[in-house]
């Protein structure tokens, strides 16, 4: 059986690799970032005839696909809906009427097949690792020289990260010089201002920004409007969570929000959450932190297929005011039956929206399975969240082709655009579509 490649042996021979990319002094669409979006923008722009350097500051392009959906990548959903979005309009005018047929159509022409579960795309494997290869065999096919170990740090100069400095507690020196660093003579470009101030890139006619979620330090440099940003897509602190002493238990629940301000949910969703000792999380908690603030409800249903009147019967069929124990053993997870039984015990209720105490131990228990209140705190763990939002604003690019206003050789594309939506497939949907529109316009503009 072959030696499993230990992880230095792996991280010497990319550096390696990614020393002896050899990067052109000149190309027409220059992508910065090697994730879904970018990768995507630079095959339509080499299909489109163009000269494409991606420049990527991980050791591998494409590494950010393979974490997503668990592995599995969740890469589009056959509802693409803009209304899933931050900014639903920008979204459509973006994507346009055939979002879904582009997205398929552009994976088929890769080679991958698809499998659903709901209405979420994976790929037939149900490996990342396949989405991720697919790109980089028709980039590298349509001749995309994909430039690793890159980060393109600021307006005047790209820094190469092969000389042992790509080390996770050393990283980038803050530079200021437009001097190249010793060692770094073929990847270090100096990015001199144009003639009426605006930075352009030698040797690149248009830059494609498809750097993710994080800020590119020079964004502001080059007077970029930007919208703070924030992590969404995650789990839900709450204010002395009532289910906490059963931290990693699921349970399947249909959630209502409702904003601190309001009386009615402004939004509900079914799906699983899996309770933590601060809250919870699972994707309808996830999808939940894209909405909720701080001080809002949200009301778990732990019984959504039965009734009122069908829970009255399992709790108090003759409304003698208690209920036995074990009376929800057959509905819900047992650990969660009991913790239940114990809060309604104690008559456990919440003061929000001066809501009126319940009146009996039945009572309670039904309020608890049906209305199992948590007052949030804010996001949790955003280390881990999926997606940004926030970013470049969304109005200074063109919809039609992701263009910047003003300066016509910088397109944007994926999440460094202030975009994000629910779990689901949407947010890689979005990430696809906006590279083959800014990789396709940003080429046209460079050949024009
Ligand atoms: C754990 C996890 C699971 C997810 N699962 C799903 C899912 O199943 N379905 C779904 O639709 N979405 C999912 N998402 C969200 C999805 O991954 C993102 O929406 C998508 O990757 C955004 O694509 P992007 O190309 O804009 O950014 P990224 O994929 O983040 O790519 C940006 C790239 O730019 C590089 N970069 C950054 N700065 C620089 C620089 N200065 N110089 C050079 N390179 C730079 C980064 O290293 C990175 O490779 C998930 C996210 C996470 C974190």
């Amino acid at each position: 059986m072959a030696k499993k490649e230990s992880r230095a042996a792996q991280r010497e021979r990319l550096l390696q690799a990614a020393a002896d990319v050899k990067t052109p002094s000149d190309c027409d669409v220059m992508v910065i970032g090697g994730g879904a979006a970018g990768l995507t923008a630079a095959i339509c722009a080499a299909e489109e005839g163009a000269s494409v350097v991606v420049l990527e500051r991980d050791l591998e392009c494409g590494r950010s696909i393979l974490a997503t959906g668990a592995g599995r990548c969740n890469f589009a959903n056959v509802q693409l809906d803009a209304r899933r979005f931050n900014d639903p309009s920008f979204v459509a005018e973006v994507c346009g009427a055939r979002w879904l047929d582009d997205v398929l159509g552009f994976f088929r022409d890769c080679g991958m097949r698809w499998c659903l579960e709901d209405d979420r795309l994976y790929p037939m494997s149900r490996q990342a690792a396949s989405v991720r290869n697919v790109l980089l065999a028709r980039a590298r096919k349509a001749g995309v020289v994909l430039a690793p170990a890159r980060e393109f740090q600021s307006a005047s100069w790209i820094k190469a990260e092969w000389l042992g400095e790509i080390d996770d507690a050393v990283h980038y020196r803050p530079e200021t010089s437009t001097t190249q660093p010793a060692g770094m003579a073929e990847v270090a470009h100096t990015l001199p201002l144009s003639e009426n101030g605006a930075l352009y890139l030698p040797g690149a006619r248009a830059v494609v920004l498809a750097s993710g979620g994080e800020p590119l330090p020079f964004m502001g440099e080059l007077g970029l409007s930007l919208v703070e940003r924030t992590p969404v897509l995650c789990p839900l602190a709450c204010e002395d969570s009532p289910l906490s002493v059963l931290d990693g238990r699921r349970a399947h629940v249909l959630a209502r929000l409702t904003k601190k301000d309001s009386l009615f949910p402004s939004y509900q969703e079914r799906g699983e959450v899996l309770l933590r000792s601060y809250g919870i999380s699972g994707i309808v908690s996830f999808n939940l932190s894209r909405r909720a603030g701080t001080g809002d409800l949200v009301e778990l249903d732990l019984a959504p297929d039965l009734n009122e009147s069908q829970l009255r019967q399992l709790v108090d069929p003759f409304a003698s005011g208690d209920f036995e124990a074990g009376c929800l053993d057959g509905v819900l997870d047992p650990a969660i039956a009991e913790q239940l039984e114990h809060l309604a015990r104690r008559r456990w209720h919440i003061d929000w929206d001066e809501r009126k105490e319940p009146q009996s131990d039945s009572e309670t228990l039904m309020m608890l399975v049906k209305r199992l209140p948590f007052v949030v705190k804010g996001p949790a763990e955003t280390e881990k969240a999926q997606v940004t939002r926030g970013g470049l604003a969304n109005d200074q690019f063109n919809p039609t082709t992701l263009a910047h206003h003003e300066l016509p050789w910088l397109y944007a594309c994926g999440e460094a655009l202030d975009v994000d939506a629910d779990c689901g497939g949407f947010n890689l949907a979005w990430a696809w579509k906006s590279g083959m529109v800014a990789g396709t316009a940003a080429a046209r503009w460079a050949l024009s």
